[in-house]
């Protein structure tokens, strides 16, 4: 993902020559924004997902087609580091938002969780650093209050998947960009391999043939993790 964004990014406000480090530094909102943004530019508005069903007595394949156009932007606000009260021990929390620094920490870690991901954002809890022994003591109704103010506080799109399975019913849930549909190697690609590329007012390298009628359907591969 990085890679890519670094590729296709031309300019970043005056910044001319964006480096990996700049992408890093985006927060996590927007970069995938960005990420969105490009696949819009490269392969059209629509995408079609295959969503599987999660039971395991069924597995059909759902096909569900997304208009990027429909997802929900939130913009963040002013402020950088919040402050919360966890209403069971009261100690007082502060927290920052996601950039891509800790989303490729995040990546490295063996067993990625809900929690990793909330304690990467703790600045400190009562002035001390947090820990996971930290995370770990704090009781389900702070940890649960804590994630929805997080969340509340969050900017960035939505890019939630929803459907029920057309053949058990049953609801699958994913993410956009978790999508081998998403992320094709085709879309992998088009930054950094295709001549003729000209300049957009969002600083985003587009390709002119993007204009032809209809997306082209697209399938995920073994190129598709590339994006992530
Ligand atoms: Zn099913």
């Amino acid at each position: 993902m990085n890679q890519v964004l670094k590729n296709c990014i031309v300019r970043l406000g005056e910044n001319e020559e964006p480096s990996i480090k700049d992408v890093l530094d985006l927060l996590s909102g927007d970069r995938l924004f960005i990420l969105v943004k490009l696949r819009q530019v490269s392969l059209g508005d629509e995408v079609e997902l295959e969503l599987v069903c999660p039971n395991t007595a069924c597995r059909a394949a759902n096909v569900v087609t997304v208009n990027m156009e429909d997802l929900e932007i939130t913009p963040y606000g002013e402020d950088r580091e919040f402050s919360f009260v966890l209403p069971g021990s009261k100690r007082k929390v502060r927290f920052g938002y996601l950039d891509g620094h800790k989303e490729k920490r995040l990546a490295a870690l063996k067993e990625p969780s809900i929690s990793s991901a909330m304690l990467i954002r703790l600045i400190d809890i009562d002035g001390s650093t947090p820990s996971k022994k930290l995370m770990n003591e704090m009781s389900l109704r702070d940890r649960s209050a804590l994630r929805q103010e997080m969340l509340r506080v969050d900017g960035g799109v939505d890019t939630t998947v929803e459907t029920e399975c057309e053949v058990c019913g049953t609801r699958i849930r994913t993410r956009l960009e978790a999508e081998p549909g998403f992320c094709s190697p085709e879309f992998a690609c088009k930054g950094r391999l295709l001549p003729g590329l000209r300049r957009t007012p969002l600083g985003i390298r587009r390709d002119e043939s993007a204009a032809a009628p209809g997306p082209p359907r697209v399938r995920g591969g073994p190129g598709a993790a590339a994006c992530i």
